[in-house]
């Protein structure tokens, strides 16, 4: 193995690299766990009846439900206008605007 030494060019390249991987790989980890899409098959969301669409969701063991309610207009979700949005009471997991479970919290005004 050779040990050429590296010109100032390719030193500042690759320190830019390794800033960039570094910078990505802090956005990555932060994303990572973010990017958890919630299963309305695993135990937890499912024990908590979380739909993927609010519409599917039993009237009749959860009678306070509505259409109307959806992790859009939930205080625990941070999706704004888009389609997904990150909730915080599933540790940040992803949910579509129109999911729903039973810890609905009607978004403040
Ligand atoms: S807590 Fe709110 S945002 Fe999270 S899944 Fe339930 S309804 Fe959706």
């Amino acid at each position: 193995m050779s040990s050429k030494p590296v010109n100032s060019s390719k030193r500042v390249l690759i320190f830019r690299a390794a800033a960039g991987v570094g910078f990505l790989a802090v956005g990555n980890t932060k994303f990572a766990v973010a990017a958890e899409k919630l299963s309305p098959t695993d135990p937890y969301p499912k024990a908590m009846g979380f739909k993927l669409d609010t519409k599917e969701v039993d009237q009749v063991k959860y009678p306070r439900h509505t259409n109307e309610q959806g992790c859009h207009a939930c205080q625990l979700w941070n999706g704004g206008t888009a389609d997904f949005g990150n909730c915080s009471f599933f540790n940040d997991a992803i949910t579509p605007r129109t999911g729903w479970c039973k810890n609905f919290k009607v978004k403040k005004a």
